[in-house]
């Protein structure tokens, strides 16, 4: 495999440079040559002045990324979306004109009707490469594109102007003496056959991340295209901060057993989606995902891993210069986060290497353990409404939950507070409250709901009592 590549999406919660930089060493040693690089709105385009994250970097933080990574051997593949994905600039009224289907339109991509969306494209794919001149491969994305947009300007036949226009960017790139590259999944739903449309040389990237298509993989490795794969390393359950680990190391094993099925692929990304879209609650980010990383590194480098177990335990061991129960960290992460916090706990204290990673690994950890406990009253507070609402629940049990509903505001507070000045070692101040806020904001609206819901019932067990009392007494005078 000549491209073994993780994608560095910066929808995520982006790390700071110096962390970023640590990051890609570790990322190196577990055998990755090639970083994709995702800007979306963390980049500061000239063109797009004023409408960047606050956590953008500079272009001078980027510049240091290129030649940390150049040292390293590790090639930077640019993704700057040529379709759709879009949201991060099309939200603003600014860009109304350019959304498909007009002002009205949507924010997720942009009229390939419209000359101003390839000139805009050209401008950023240019203030790109300025910064990155060595750039040999460029990814124009061009996924998921909507075919049924309404839109009056380029009407019925999308697939028209989306081949046309991806045709043009990949012209424009290979003009430029690069490579270009974009994701399989149009072809594969509206035919293969359609890529034969495209300038010759382009390659094709096929993202399967979770059924493998064995038959569409038949078909397309048969055609005389380059072929790279794309597997995942995060999913998504219940917006917790880790994700589930062993789910995508299935995915991971799947596209093992792909590469050296069908030697016509020349490359593979492993994905690291920050966010489904840039308008979504953050998914994952480059240190929460490290043992992933290690694990789909291993598999570009060496094939399927035989013993996942083994392998992480070991890996965990080199890695932190500690002997401890890895496997069982990571298969506990988002499913019972206590359990994985044992073994964060032991990590921290003893880890003689890479500790900040440990550290960070805890503090996320330790938001979903608060996350569980939150979630673990509330459902238990939803099964008993009922019975709250008509007085059928008893001090124990009221008491017992009104000190859940006080203990999770207790503990928010506190959390907050201790985690705040580790994460903002490594990540911007602003991500650090925005990540915050999508998962404990509306948790404390309904922990305060509850606490009401709680006081009215343990009012109307009093009064169903004295009821009860009064009739026993009217009874006895009978
Ligand atoms: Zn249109």
């Amino acid at each position: 495999m000549n491209i073994k590549a993780l994608h560095f999406d910066m929808k995520a919660v982006i790390p700071k440079l110096d962390h970023a930089l640590e990051m890609i060493d570790i990322f190196a040693a577990q055998g990755f040559n090639t970083i994709i690089l995702e800007f979306e709105d963390k980049f500061p385009f000239e063109a797009t002045r004023g409408f960047h994250h606050p956590a953008a970097w500079s272009k001078d933080d980027f510049r240091s990324l290129a030649q940390h990574c150049k040292e390293r051997n590790i090639e930077i593949v640019p993704l700057m979306q040529s379709i759709g994905h879009l949201d991060y600039l099309l939200k603003y009224p600014a860009f109304q004109h350019l959304r498909d289907g007009g002002a009205m339109g949507t924010t997720y991509q942009w009229c390939l009707a419209l000359e101003a969306s390839y000139e805009l494209w050209q401008k950023m794919t240019d203030e790109i490469l300025e910064i990155f001149p060595d750039t040999k491969i460029f990814h124009i994305g061009a996924d998921e594109c909507r075919m049924r947009e309404p839109c009056q300007r380029c009407g019925e036949n999308k697939l028209d102007f989306y081949i046309k226009r991806v045709a043009r960017c990949v012209e424009y790139i290979q003009s430029k003496n690069m490579k270009a590259v974009i994701w399989d999944d149009v072809f594969r739903k509206y035919g293969i056959e359609q890529f034969k449309r495209l300038p010759s040389g382009v390659v094709c990237c096929v993202w399967l991340y979770r059924e493998i298509d064995w038959q569409y993989l038949e078909k397309i490795a048969g055609m005389d295209i380059e072929l790279w794969g794309a597997s995942s390393l995060q999913a998504n359950k219940n917006n917790y901060v880790m994700n589930p680990h062993e789910i995508k190391m299935d995915n991971v094993d799947d596209w093992g057993r792909i590469h050296p099925k069908y030697p016509r692929f020349t490359g593979h990304i492993a994905t690291l989606w920050g966010r489904n879209q840039c308008l979504s609650p953050y998914n994952t980010n480059l240190t929460q995902a490290v043992l992933m990383t290690a694990y789909s590194g291993k598999t570009l480098t060496d094939g399927l891993i035989a013993d996942r177990k083994e392998f992480i335990n070991s890996y965990g061991r080199d890695f932190f210069g500690v002997d401890l129960d890895y496997f069982t960290m990571i298969r506990y992460f988002n499913y019972e986060p206590a359990i994985a916090g044992k073994v964060l706990a032991e990590l921290c204290e003893k880890a003689l290497y890479h500790r900040s990673i440990a550290e960070i690994l805890q503090a996320f950890n330790k938001m979903d353990e608060l996350l569980d406990y939150m979630d673990m009253c509330f459902s238990n507070n939803q099964a008993s409404l009922a019975s709250y609402r008509n007085g059928g629940s008893p001090p124990e049990l009221t008491g017992n939950w009104a000190d859940g509903v006080r203990i999770a505001a207790e503990r928010c507070e506190k959390l907050y507070n201790d985690l705040t000045p580790v994460i903002t070692r490594y990540f911007y101040k602003n991500q650090w409250d925005e990540l915050w806020e999508q998962h404990f904001a509306a948790r404390l609206e309904q922990n305060q709901y509850w606490g009401k819901v709680i006081e009215e019932a343990k009012q109307k067990w009093q009064h169903n009592l004295q009821q009860a009392a009064g009739q026993t007494s009217e009874n006895l005078q009978k």
